[in-house]
């Protein structure tokens, strides 16, 4: 039973309801044929029933000839019968006035919808409770006001309109609400001229001309112009700027400004219809006229009349401007955007690359150019150390010696004994030149390098014996502190001697201009190392230096080679240990290097050097 009456209710719901629609003139006469086609696709939206449109023309409004009309009406209520439309619909005036005139006879209970009419041409007091109005207001002086303000050196507007009853109407209005700005331009009318005539008219004004275009339906001659054909062929000749009053007319010919709008009024109207099929009583709907809608400019033809934009009014819309490249090409240019940055991406990839490879090209010649030089410089570097420092007191001392011997044997009866004793030290000494020159030539020979077990703290000491009279006219203190029973090492004699040689030296200049002048050397076996240090009381060495003190030609010395340190990096690297240094404690440099124990051995004594 419930689901019966639910079947029911729906089907009234789906019910569709009949409208009549009146047009004025005919199906494509503007601008009412603009709002007869919105009207119905924006009913058909708004209406919660499905809708029967049932369309006639009031073709008698064109002449004003209404003894067709009696007619006319009785073709309508012939057509409906005994069932009546559910809303009647007229559009424009010509349309709404009609069926006020014969609304007796035109369905009375029906409601009755006056649209697309301005409210001069509503007949207010033949409205009856069935009936309301959605109409627009005309304000003739605020279109014309618009011609002024953006042509502002407009001299003529020539006003183009038609003869029918309606447009003779409007002839008076325009003329009358404009009257006050006569002063500022003259205002000539066209409608007594046929409209081939006034088309030629149109194609030779004078300069500083506009046209206003009310409405041509019906010209002087008795032709019908339907559609916007008359506002077509206008546009073709004139020579001046179109201006009108509906956005029905708006789209290629006007210049635009404030114009009613189709869909505003289509959508109040459409509403105001679906109130009344709903079965509010229409005489209750009473809408206030709806005025002209924020002004709408053609760019194309602001372009064309050089109206520049900034004499728009602030609220306008320019419609119809050609999209720019990038909004007509969006996607394109995006495409031709991301390519052109992967190829960016790609050739600074290849010019980085490219750098990168010259860099470390350019990074590995002067290495190997370094290095080249270096063993230049190494081998000067470490044969004149070794003659300075090492050869030069044997030889010294083979000189002294040979003196003392020449000395001896000068003598009346010679002491052989004595002479004997100098011989042999003068051949020990010339021995051990001997050594030390060949230990600076294996230091050269690839792989042909002494190796043997030896006692870092023998080597010391002879270096310190070496250098103890130097050390001594320099002031310098020596404190060493070397272990006992040290392990024994491998390597090279001379070439270790060579680097704690360098090491002694370059801290006893470091000490040169400081006070106290501490040298202190230790000597420690740490797991499966020894180390060595070297202390001084020197100025230090800057932060900055300090990672380039080892690095070939590095000096800070007036005189210097800058090659001590980095031989003995070689050296101590060359035989598997390192060698860094410091800051000492409190002032100075520390000197460290460790080299890898071999062995313990039982006795020093059975060291090779
Ligand atoms: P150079 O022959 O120039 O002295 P080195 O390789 O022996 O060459 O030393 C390089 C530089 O390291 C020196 O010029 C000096 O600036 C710094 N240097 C070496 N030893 C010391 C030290 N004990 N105290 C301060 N600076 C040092």
């Amino acid at each position: 039973m419930l689901l019966a009456a639910s079947i029911v209710c729906s089907a009234a719901a789906a019910e569709p309801k009949r409208v009549l629609l009146l047009l004025s003139f005919g199906r494509d006469f503007r601008p009412w044929n603009e709002y007869a086609t919105q009207l119905r696709s924006e009913l058909n939206k708004q209406s919660a029933w499905p809708l029967d449109i049932i369309e006639y023309s009031l073709v008698s409004a064109r002449s004003g000839d209404g003894s067709s009309e009696g007619a006319f009406v009785e073709y309508l209520r012939a057509v409906f019968g005994p069932n009546p439309p559910d809303l009647i619909i007229g559009i424009g005036a010509p349309a709404g006035g009609f069926v006020q005139q014969h609304r007796e006879q035109l369905f009375k209970s029906t409601p009755l919808l006056i649209t697309a009419i301005e409210e001069r041409r509503v007949e207010h007091s033949k409205l009856t409770e069935n009936d309301t109005v959605v109409a627009v207001h005309h304000d003739f002086r605020v279109l014309f006001e618009n011609i002024l303000r953006v042509l502002p050196d407009t001299k003529n507007i020539v006003a183009v309109n038609g003869v029918s009853p309606n447009e003779r109407f409007w002839k008076e209005e325009i003329a009358r609400e404009t009257e006050p700005l006569q002063s500022r331009v003259t205002i000539t009318w066209s409608d007594d001229l046929p409209f081939e005539d006034v088309l030629k008219h149109a194609a030779k004004l004078p300069p500083n001309s506009a046209i206003f275009l009310f409405q041509m339906q019906l010209d002087a001659a008795g032709v019908v112009h339907e559609g916007d054909a008359a506002l077509r062929r206008l546009y073709a000749v004139a020579n001046a700027p179109i201006f009108s009053t509906d956005e029905a007319f708006f789209g290629r010919e006007l210049v635009g400004g404030p114009m009613h709008s189709v869909a505003v009024n289509n959508e109040r109207a459409a509403g105001v219809a679906v109130r009344l099929l709903g079965g509010e009583r229409a005489g209750d709907i009473k809408l206030p006229p709806s005025n002209f809608a924020p002004p709408k400019f053609d760019w194309r033809e602001l372009q064309r009349w050089h109206i520049s934009e900034s004499r728009l009014p602030p609220d306008s819309e320019i419609l119809f401007r050609p999209p720019t490249v990038w909004e007509q090409y969006r996607w394109q240019s995006l495409g031709v955007l991301a390519a052109l940055l992967a190829q960016l991406l790609l050739i600074s990839w290849l010019v980085y690359e490219h750098r990168r490879r010259s860099l470390a090209e350019v990074q590995s010649r002067s290495a190997m150019a370094q290095l080249a030089h270096l063993n230049r410089l190494e081998t000067a570097g470490q044969l004149s150390a070794s003659i300075a420092h090492e050869i030069n007191q044997p030889i010294t001392g083979i000189a002294l010696k040979s003196s003392a011997a020449l000395r001896w044997l000068a003598v009346e009866k010679p002491d052989v004994e004595k002479i004997r004793s100098i011989l042999t030290d003068i051949v020990a000494a010339a021995q051990r030149t001997g050594d030390i020159v060949s230990g600076v030539r294996a230091l050269f020979k690839k792989d042909s390098n002494l190796k043997a077990p030896l006692n870092l703290n023998k080597k010391i000491d002879t270096v310190l014996a070496l250098l103890r009279l130097d050390l001594q006219k320099g002031g310098i203190q020596v404190e060493t502190t070397l272990e006992d029973e040290l392990p024994a090492v491998t390597g090279d004699p001379v070439q270790i001697q060579q680097v704690i040689l360098n090491l002694i030296v370059n801290a006893a200049e470091a000490m040169q201009a400081v006070q106290p002048r501490a040298l202190r050397i230790q000597s420690k076996s740490t797991a499966g190392t020894i180390r060595v240090t070297i202390e001084d009381t020197g100025p230090g060495i800057n932060e900055s230096d300090r990672t380039r003190i080892f690095d070939p030609l590095f000096t800070t010395k007036a005189g210097g080679m800058g090659m001590g340190l980095s031989i003995c990096r070689s050296i101590i690297e060359n035989h598997g240990g390192k060698i860094w240094a410091e800051p000492g404690a409190i002032r100075g440099t520390v000197f460290q290097f460790e080299l890898p124990v071999v062995e313990r051995l039982s006795s020093q004594e059975t060291l090779a050097a």
